[in-house]
């Protein structure tokens, strides 16, 4: 005996505390830790709950388990099943490139000659296709 808990009261919680989980207070961990005898019924209690546990056969689950661990996993009606994330990059990559469009077309007009910023048509035709005036027909040949 050592401390102020009594062994005797001390077994009944070592016990306790062994098959239940049941904490035990300060005075009794105070005890526990300051006696031989209890250390020693702990210890013994520990052995018997393990060899207990391995002498028990394994049950299988009851089959109602299943039905009941699935029910539990299912929504209810007042928490609706959780629709996919929509993805945001598409709808953000298409607006970035709308918003790009829109600043080069203002950047443009606001340059005051849009024609000053295009080639000029005659420079192109003259510079990709060959045209042959024959006949009253336009005859184009790629260059
Ligand atoms: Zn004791």
């Amino acid at each position: 005996m050592a401390g102020l808990t009594d062994c005797g009261i001390m077994t009944e919680h070592l016990d306790a505390y062994v098959a239940r989980g049941e904490a035990l207070t300060a005075a009794q961990e105070a005890h526990l830790r300051s006696c031989e005898a209890c250390q020693a019924d702990l210890r013994l209690l520990q052995a018997l709950q393990e060899a207990l546990l391995e002498a028990t056969p394994a049950a299988p689950p009851p089959p109602a388990l299943r039905e009941v661990i699935l029910a539990a996993a299912r929504p209810t009606a007042a928490e609706p099943a959780r629709t996919p994330r929509r993805r945001w990059w598409p709808a953000a990559l298409s607006a970035a490139a709308a918003l790009t469009g829109a600043l080069t077309l203002a950047a443009l007009l606001q340059s005051g000659s849009t024609l000053a910023v295009l080639p000029d048509p005659a420079v192109v035709v003259k510079t990709c296709c060959a045209v042959e005036v024959g006949a009253g027909r336009f005859k184009g040949v790629a260059a």
